[in-house]
This record gives C-alpha cells, structure tokens and sequence, in this order.
C-alpha cells in the first residue's frame, strides 16, 4: 500500500497496465493540463494520470484497484464547474466520463431516458428533442457540462423558476462507491416509498460520495411558443414588483433574470450587441414566457404590456420580434459571465436568499460595498425568482491581486453574515468543492456538517474520493 495516497506510486501503475489496456489512461502533460482543472482557472491543474473508461464495469475496477493502492480520485465531467470540484491538485487519478456518453432510446410514453453520465447536457436536448420532450436543465455551459456533472452539483440555470432544479429531473441513478461496489438507485419508478432515498444523497454530493455512471432522466414536453421581454427598471424593488405582476399574468413563466447595468454594457461590448433599450436604468430584466395556447394569446400578452407602462412599472421595455433578436437578448443575458472575465480579474459570489428577502438584501449589501470598498465595481445578475444572485467584484487595475483577494475575503465575511441573517446559502447553485469550503458554516450548522461528514465516512471511509471538496 502507498505511503502518500495522493500519488500515484508503489505498484500502482503495474497494477493498472494490468488491469487495463493503453488507451485506458494518459499521462501527457497536455491532457494533465486540461483535465485537472474546471472553470474556476485559480487552482493549478496537478494530477497524477487521466482515465477514461466506457463502462461502469472499468469504473468499478478503476475504484477498487485505486481503493486496494489508497489512490485519491477526482471524478470529472465537462469541467464547467465553478467551484473548483474537478480540480485535481494533489496528484489524484482523474476519472473522466467523457468516453461514456451514450443514450438510450427515448421513452415516450413513461417520458423517460436513461443515459451515461458522461453525455452532454445539450447532446441530451437535441436526443429528446425529435420525440417532443426535453431534460429541462438549461444554461450557458450546457454545450460542455455533462448529465454526470449535473447531478453531482444538482444544477440550477435559467428555467428552475418553471422547472426547479436538476434534482427534479432525476428519477434513478446508478453509481459506484469507492470500493468499487455498483448502486443501482430507483431504477425508473416514479414512486418508490421503502425508506430513504439514497439517490437523493449523490445529487449535489460533488463527486464526494461515488462516481454516476448511469442516469434515468425525466422528461417534459417541449414548450409551446415562447416570447422574449427585455425591461429598464429603477431598482430592486421594480425588479421585484414586476416579478409579481408576472407571476399573476396569463402567461406561463419560463425565466426572469435579471443583470445591473454595467452587465448588460459589458455582455453588449463583448458580442458587439447593440443594448436593447436606449433607457438607462440601474436594472434591467430578461423575461421569457410561454405563450398561452388560445385564439387571442397575442391581446392578452399586449394588454399585459399596455397595463405594465401604465402603472409605471417598468422604465422602458420592448419584445423580441424574431427569433434572431430573441437569441440576441439571451447571448446579451447568458453571456454576462464571459464578458466580465473579459473584462478584469474577477471576485464571484453565487448566494441565495428567499425571495421575499431580496430587496432588503441588496440594500444591505449595496451600503457594505459603498461604505468599505468602494473602489470596487460589483456587476449582479441573477436569477430572480430563485432569490439567486451572482455578485461579481472585479479588481480595480490600482489594487494588486494579493491585495485584492484580501480585500474580497474581508468583504465575504460580512456579505455572508448578511446572507446568513436573512437565512440564504452562500452557494445557490455552483457548489461549494474547493472556493468555498472556508464560508460553509455561514450557512450549515454544526450539527450538520457532523451528520455530513458520518455520510461521507460512510461511503468512503478512507477520505479518498474527491478529497478535500466541500469540507476537509
Ligand atoms: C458560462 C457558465 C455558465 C454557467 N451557468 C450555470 C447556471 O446557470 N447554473 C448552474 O447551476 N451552473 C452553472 N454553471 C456551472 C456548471 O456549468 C454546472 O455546475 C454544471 O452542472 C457542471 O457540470 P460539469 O459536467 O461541467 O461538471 P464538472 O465541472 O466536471 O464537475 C462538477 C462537480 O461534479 C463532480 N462530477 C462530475 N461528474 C461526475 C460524475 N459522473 N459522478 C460524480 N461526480 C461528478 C466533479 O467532481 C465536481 O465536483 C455555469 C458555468 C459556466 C462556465
């Protein structure tokens, strides 16, 4: 057994040209590079040996064999997580699923599909598709992120308003724990009521608990037609009134999101968009309904219009008259978090509140940034009806890095407390893997973090699965 279980040495790597054929593993440094870090890009990408099986029968053998040498794993999806939890840092085996991403037949009269976890979020879109119905989880990473990456951070995005989140959307999962044991949990039944669901634990385990191979997805059927909005509004609590006003109109709500001004500048600047509305405003909102199948859906959309400019509600508004200018406003929403990484060395907060604490929250949270660290610019955008907010600082080209992070810890720690006094999460929907390990406890008790940590023990009593992700 090795001495230094995050390396891999000793007869390890006889054991595994053993065990599997070449193509099974690599170790060039590109391939190291790439596969040992995500999208979070502050972590340094050191692993040990990439692998990449097909079947859930070599991922088992690959645990067992990693498990008999005490070799620390990293399970690996599109790498789109912003969080750190795919990084490998510590010489760790990377497991990556990329080589299993095949997808079964569609079940359309059970609305069913079962997939590999390693099959891409839209790759499983466009398979439902032809049948009519989708996987309903939707984001900007969807072109990369993968079904297996899904479920171990239970995605968020822009439709959980409509849909809720990734967890809805899983009826059965097959998983591998690090001994290589295989779990087959709930199959395909919609119903199952013989005690805990334990496929339940492996959402949003971060790859803590065992390595998806396999998933049943539940589907839905495609939307109808949809319409794209775009609104100026003056503030937080506009925001929040119009999300009221939509949530009582004829209409089914798909998304409503919104982004502070110097987002929609930036994502306008980074695509060469024009900006949708000339209005200046300090917030804008992107709303996307499905609309009502009946003979005068077009009037009672327009009225529900007329009525908003009525009662002032809105600043300014228009609708996407096209396709194309849908799109347009949705590259200008979903492309907010590229275009500020193009801009300056980023600071990046993912917290929740429920909803009705919103506007009291922000107030907060704008007098903090006004009073300490006003040189800092802060660019939110979010998803409203989630109470999901993505507070961005970017570093003023005066202050240093070190200097910067510094300050932005500083700056977490009494964001967070306001946060914790209006019960929110410090991570709504990335996870917690390496960033934010440090800010758990802001919102998990001690009690527990206990009871989380007896499940991880349970599962991986050696502390060799995705060590050192979510706490240490
Ligand atoms: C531009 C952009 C926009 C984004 N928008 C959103 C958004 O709106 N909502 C949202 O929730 N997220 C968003 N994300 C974050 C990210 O895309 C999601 O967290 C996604 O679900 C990660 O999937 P992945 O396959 O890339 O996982 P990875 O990044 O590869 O891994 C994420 C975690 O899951 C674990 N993991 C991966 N595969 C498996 C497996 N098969 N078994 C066990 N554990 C596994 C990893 O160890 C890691 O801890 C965004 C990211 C980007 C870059």
């Amino acid at each position: 057994m090795s001495d230094t279980p995050n390396q891999i040495s000793g007869d390890f790597p006889k054991a595994l040209r053993d065990e599997f054929a070449p193509d099974f593993s690599t170790r060039a440094p590109d391939d190291l590079e790439t596969y040992g870090r995500d999208w979070t890009r502050v972590y340094p990408a050191q692993p040990s040996l990439i692998a990449f099986p097909r079947t859930t029968d070599e991922v088992a053998r690959l645990l067992r064999l990693c498990s008999k040498h005490s070799v620390a794993v990293v399970p690996s999806g599109g790498r789109t997580g912003l969080a750190g939890g795919a990084v490998a840092s510590n010489g760790e085996v990377v497991i990556s699923l990329d080589r299993m991403n095949r997808m079964g037949p569609v079940d359309t009269l059970a609305q069913t599909v079962r997939v590999q976890a390693g099959a891409i979020t839209e790759a499983v879109h466009r398979h439902c598709e032809t049948s009519g119905l989708t996987w309903p989880v939707d984001f900007a990473s969807k072109g990369s992120s993968q079904v297996g990456g899904n479920i171990a951070t239970n995605a968020g995005g822009v439709k959980v308003i409509k849909y809720g989140s990734t967890r809805q959307w899983v009826l059965g999962l097959e998983v591998v724990t690090m001994d290589g044991t295989i779990l087959e949990l709930n199959g395909a039944l919609e119903k199952n009521n013989t005690g805990a669901d334990l496929k339940q634990l492996f959402i949003g385990s971060e790859g803590t608990l065992g390595v998806i191979t396999e998933a049943t997805l539940k589907l839905t059927r495609v939307p109808g037609d949809l319409d794209v909005f775009f609104f100026a509004l003056s503030d937080m609590g506009a925001v929040l009134r119009l999300f009221l006003e939509a949530r009582r109109a004829p209409f089914t709500l798909m998304a409503f999101e919104t982004m502070s001004a110097n987002c929609l500048e930036q994502s306008a600047r980074h695509f060469g968009l024009k900006k949708p509305l000339e209005t200046d405003a300090q917030a804008y909102v992107l709303m996307e309904v499905e609309r009502p199948v009946s003979s005068n859906a077009g009037e009672l959309l327009e009225q529900w219009l007329t009525d908003l400019f009525e009662k002032e509600l809105v600043l300014d508004g228009t609708k996407a008259q096209s396709p194309r200018e849908a799109r347009e406003l949705w590259m200008l929403r979903e492309g907010v978090a590229e275009a500020l990484y193009q801009k300056a060395f980023l600071h990046k907060n993912d917290i929740a509140v429920p909803v009705s604490e919103l506007e009291p929250f922000v107030r907060e949270m704008d007098a903090l940034f006004r009073e300490r660290h006003s040189d800092f610019e802060v660019a939110v955008w979010g998803h409203i009806g989630d109470g999901n907010l993505h507070i961005n600082t970017l570093k003023p080209d005066a202050v240093s890095k070190v200097e910067f992070m510094k300050r932005c810890h500083e700056a977490d720690q009494a964001l967070f407390e306001i946060v914790r006094s209006h019960h929110g999460s410090v991570s709504a929907e990335h996870g917690i893997g390496l960033l934010k390990k440090d800010a758990l406890h802001f919102t998990r008790t001690a009690d527990e973090l206990r009871y989380l940590r007896l499940l991880k023990s349970a599962f991986d009593p050696k502390g060799l699965l995705n060590p050192g992700k979510i706490f240490d």
